[in-house]
């Protein structure tokens, strides 16, 4: 793999650490805290050998906590209430759960599901900015004297051969041309006793340890889909704090797989967005497009009435579960959250799954600290506790329900059904799956599907009331990158776009971007009469392209530390 060129004869000045987790989301936050939790107990019971925090540290690519946190959200309480027993009491909560319902929307119709069927009923969880809770947890960790290092993106593993002894951190004042500026910084080289990846997911660092060490090998492929999310203020009494509606069906056809949400939350605002499944076949697919439709349809838009746009955000999200979590441990190294697929995809919650595998790797961590044993024998534990927790509870009687969905909408709820009934086994204990960007289909016959696809595909104009274009939506993301660094983007043969690619696919990441940062433009010099421009300062840092691009030549790598969206209040 090849990643950004590495300034050469720079020097990095090195910190030892006993414990590195590298991404200070929900799965990174709450592996700190209990970690933290368990020195303080060992200490308390051993005065006489206490162990410090001071060598412990997160990494937190973001300028402040929780800027790059983005979800629906609801949170199922249960690794909270493990983790901070009464936490409900001092966390930015917007409401308590009161009503859900499903609706299957056709063009112009929405008919409600008689009973929400039982994997979407969600009494007793609670609608959250993953923003503010995640800001919150982030204060709780600094209150233990763990330090988070915020603006400090993880850039490269350090490694001794199949050990990973540590992180890298980025070097900041690199100017475009990958040259130092006058304010240019080293980053640190963090040699670590322990490293622990929660990244969210597709991280940068887990994709390169996926590779060195084919960690996904025996699994299914990790798959992905993509999260458009706007936060809305409306009209007060529309929707109520803590009502929670899904929508299936249109705009999608049934080839496509996803689904919309609406939570109410405080002050009249409703958190709304569309998920839609990174294995569509028709390339010219545009997700942020796929929201704007969704707002259209009779029932949306009389919802939105008299609303207003506030915020924007996009993010992926795993969704392959059970069968393509890959290795979870090995030498001095863990990974949690996102970045290893603990996500139910059925409930469409990951949030608490993500808690729950920091606090299970925190638990391992602690335990290879004391016994002064980080080797990859001691870390398999990580793998035990994971299997003997509710987490396989949870996740192994969906293990083969994404899946279900490879043939289609009608074919995925057949196999729920029948998945219910077998305790998820349903026609063999292990559905494969295949990598998203494999199911892209050629322009040419995407061209004679059936279905109408108008909805889903190109740019979305905007009507700038109801619907937006993307740069608008982009607007309200708060997004802000140093322009003057080099492309976080790495595309390895930008000649393959526009020779190969505009033929083949269309050039489809003009249109999975939510962001706006690819632009195919005229460039008369070139053989092909074009050339790819990025806008990289626009990026979201949903990891999109990194997924889907078909040729699997685009590699996303962490801009300067403190660039990115600021999803404040989503
Ligand atoms: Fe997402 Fe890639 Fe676009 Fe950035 S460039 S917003 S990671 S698709």
């Amino acid at each position: 793999m090849i990643f950004r060129t590495p300034l050469a004869g720079v020097e990095h000045p090195e910190m030892e650490a006993d414990v590195v987790i590298v991404g200070g989301g929900p799965a990174g936050m709450a592996c700190a805290l209990r970690l933290s939790q368990l020195i303080d107990q060992h200490n308390a019971a051993h005065p006489e050998a206490p162990l410090s925090k001071e060598n412990i540290y997160v990494l937190e690519k973001a300028r402040e906590i929780g800027q790059h946190s983005l979800s629906g959200a609801l949170l199922d309480p249960r690794s909270m209430n493990e983790l901070l027993p009464g936490w409900q009491n001092e966390a930015p909560i917007e409401a308590e759960v009161t009503k859900d319902s499903v609706y299957y929307m056709t063009r112009r119709g929405a008919y409600k599901f008689p009973v929400t069927p039982p994997p979407m009923q969600d009494h007793g969880n609670y609608v959250i900015s993953l923003n503010r809770f995640t800001k919150w947890l982030g204060s709780k960790v600094e209150e233990t004297g763990i330090t988070i290092f915020n603006g400090f993106a993880g850039s490269e593993l350090l490694c001794d051969g199949q050990r990973v002894t540590g992180v890298r951190t980025d070097d900041k004042g690199v100017d475009k041309g990958n040259q130092p500026k006058g304010n240019f910084e080293p980053g640190y080289d963090l040699k670590s006793k322990i490293t622990i990846l929660a990244e969210g997911t597709r991280g940068s660092l887990t994709k390169q340890l996926m590779e060195k060490l084919n960690l996904g090998d025996q699994r299914n492929p990790m798959t992905y889909s993509v999260g458009v999310k706007e936060l809305w203020e409306l009209p007060a009494g529309r929707v109520a704090p803590g009502e929670v509606i899904y929508t299936m069906g249109w705009p999608l056809t049934t080839a496509e797989y996803g689904g919309a949400w609406i939570y109410g939350g405080k002050d009249n605002t409703i958190s709304m967005g569309f998920v839609l499944g990174l294995e569509y076949p028709d390339p010219r697919t545009d997700p942020q497009h796929v929201l704007q439709s969704f707002k259209q349809h009779p029932f949306v838009a009389k919802l939105l009435e008299g609303g207003k746009l506030v915020r924007y955000g996009a993010k992926t999200l795993p969704n392959g579960g059970w069968w393509s979590m890959p290795q979870l441990a090995g030498d001095g190294w863990m990974i949690a959250g996102d970045s290893a697929s603990f996500l139910n995809s059925q409930r469409l919650k990951g949030v608490h799954l993500a808690i729950k595998s920091g606090m299970l790797a925190a638990e391992t961590a602690f335990a290879a600290l004391v016994s002064g044993d980080t080797s990859a024998k001691q870390l398999a534990s990580y793998k035990q506790s994971v299997d003997a927790s509710w987490i396989k509870q949870e996740l192994y009687p969906v293990r083969n329900f994404h899946q279900g969905f490879n043939h289609g909408f009608v074919a995925g709820m057949a196999n729920t059904a029948l998945l219910m009934a077998t305790g998820g086994y349903g026609l063999r204990d292990r559905y494969p799956a295949h990598a998203g960007h494999t199911r892209l289909l050629p322009l040419y016959e995407t061209l004679g599907q059936s279905g109408d696809r108008t909805p889903l595909t190109g740019r979305a104009k905007g009507d700038g009331t109801l619907t937006f274009d993307k740069l608008t939506d982009l607007y309200h993301s708060g997004t802000r990158h140093e322009e003057d660094q080099p492309a976080h983007l790495v595309v390895l043969d930008t000649d393959l776009c526009t020779a190969r690619c505009t033929r083949e696919y269309g050039n489809p990441c003009q249109y999975f971007c939510p962001a706006n940062v690819y632009e195919i433009e005229d460039a008369p010099e070139e053989a092909s009469g074009k050339r790819l421009h990025l806008n990289p300062s626009n990026c979201v840092h949903c990891k999109t392209c990194d997924i889907m691009d078909p040729y699997q030549i685009i590699n996303w790598v962490p801009p300067e530390g403190g660039g990115g969206p600021s999803y404040d209040g989503m």
